[in-house]
C-alpha cells in the first residue's frame, strides 16, 4: 500500500471574535492510492475545513500535508500548479459552482484550457470523452446547466473535476443534495470512474447509510478531532468509540446487520463550541461512559487491532 496523501498532526484554526476556533484539530490522516477513504461526522465538525485544507485552501497552523511524499506547502510555482492538477473537489451543490452563462462543453473545457492539455478538435474531443464518461452525451454538450437535473449537473461536475486527469479527488457531500434513487447512481459512477482511473478518493459526509458503498475505511469525526478509524465494515460492526456508537444508532435505516449490533446511544447535551474545547476528551459531557480521567486527560487515537484506531479511555470495553 503507498500513501498518496499524508496528514500528520494538521490543525487549521481561525480568529473569531470569542477566541480561536480549533476547526481541525491534530489530525492524523494516510490516504492510500486507490481506496475510498470516508470523512464522516455532524456538521460544523470540521470535515469540509479539512477538505480545504488538502486542497491547499487554508493553510495548516501546524502540521504537514504531504502528497507523494512532498509537503504542499514547500512546492515552487511549477509544482503548485501541478497539484491543482492532481487534486481536485466535487461539492454538494454542483450548481453553485457551474457558471449558468456557460453551455457545459465551455464549462468541462475550461480547465483544460488553462493547463494547456488539450487544443482544437482535440479538446473537443476530449470534452465528449468525459461526457460519455460520466453518462451524459452530445446533447448535452450545449446546454445550460439549469436545463439539468441535480443528478446531471452532479455528473457535469465530476466530468469537469476529471477533465484535469486527477490523482485524488476530494468530494464533500456530493450526494446529500440528491434523490436517494439518485444517490445510489452517483456512488456506482464514482466508483466505477475509480477502477478504471485508478483514483483516490476522500468521501466527506454526514450521511452515514451511503458512505459504506464507497468507502475501503471510514474516518469519523467530532469536534475538529478523528476519534476511530477503521475498514468500512469495521466501523458498522466492531466499532469502539461511544461518538461511533451514537453516530450510527441515530441512523434510521433497515440494515439488520447494523441494527443487531447497535444499542441506542441518545446523546445529551450539547456539542462543545470549537473555540471553548473541553480539557480532557472531547466527547465527555455527551458520552455515558465518561469518568473523571476522561474529564481530565484527552485520550490520543489509539491502534487497538490492527488498522483499527480508536480515541477513547475507555475502547477495550467496548
Ligand atoms: Fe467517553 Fe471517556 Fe471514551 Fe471520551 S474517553 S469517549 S468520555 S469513555
Ligand atoms: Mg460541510
Amino acid at each position: 500500500k503507498e500513501p498518496i496523501l499524508e496528514l500528520k498532526n494538521v490543525k487549521t484554526t481561525f480568529k473569531v471574535p470569542k477566541g480561536i476556533l480549533k476547526a481541525v484539530n491534530g489530525v492524523d490522516l494516510t490516504i492510500y492510492k486507490g481506496e475510498t477513504v470516508g470523512l464522516v461526522g455532524e456538521s460544523g465538525c470540521g470535515k469540509s475545513t479539512l477538505g480545504k485544507t488538502i486542497m491547499r485552501l487554508y493553510r495548516p497552523d501546524e502540521g504537514q500535508v504531504m502528497f507523494e511524499g512532498q509537503d504542499i506547502w514547500r512546492y515552487n510555482k511549477k509544482e503548485k500548479k501541478e497539484y491543482t492538477k492532481n487534486v481536485q473537489m466535487i461539492f454538494q451543490d454542483p450548481y453553485a459552482c457551474l457558471d449558468p452563462l456557460s453551455v457545459v462543453s465551455d464549462i468541462v473545457a475550461e480547465g483544460m484550457k488553462i493547463h494547456k492539455m488539450y487544443k482544437g478538435p482535440e479538446l473537443e474531443e476530449r470534452v465528449l470523452e468525459l461526457l460519455k464518461m460520466v453518462g451524459l452525451n452530445k446533447d448535452h454538450a450545449n446546454r445550460f446547466p439549469h436545463e439539468f437535473s441535480g443528478g446531471q449537473r452532479q455528473r457535469i461536475g465530476i466530468a469537469r473535476a476529471l477533465s484535469l486527469e486527477p490523482k485524488l479527488i476530494v468530494c464533500d457531500e456530493p450526494i446529500s443534495a440528491l434523490d436517494v434513487s439518485i444517490q445510489a447512481q452517483v456512488v456506482n459512477l464514482l466508483k466505477r470512474l475509480q477502477q478504471q482511473m485508478g483514483l483516490s478518493y476522500l468521501f466527506i459526509t454526514h450521511d452515514l447509510s451511503m458512505v459504506r458503498q464507497i468507502s475501503n475505511r471510514i474516518a469519523v469525526m467530532y469536534l475538529g478531532s478523528l476519534v476511530e478509524i477503521a475498514d468500512s465494515e469495521d466501523i458498522y460492526i466492531k466499532n469502539r468509540h461511544p461518538y461511533t456508537k451514537a453516530l450510527l444508532s441515530a441512523i434510521p435505516i433497515a440494515d439488520p446487520t447494523i441494527e443487531r449490533e447497535r444499542k441506542r446511544i441518545l446523546l445529551q447535551g450539547d456539542v462543545p463550541s470549537p473555540v471553548n474545547l473541553p480539557q480532557g476528551c472531547n466527547f465527555c459531557n455527551r458520552c455515558p461512559y465518561a469518568t473523571q480521567l476522561c474529564k481530565e486527560r484527552k485520550p490520543q487515537l489509539r491502534e487497538i487491532e490492527p488498522g483499527h484506531f480508536t480515541a477513547c479511555h475507555r475502547a477495550e470495553e467496548m
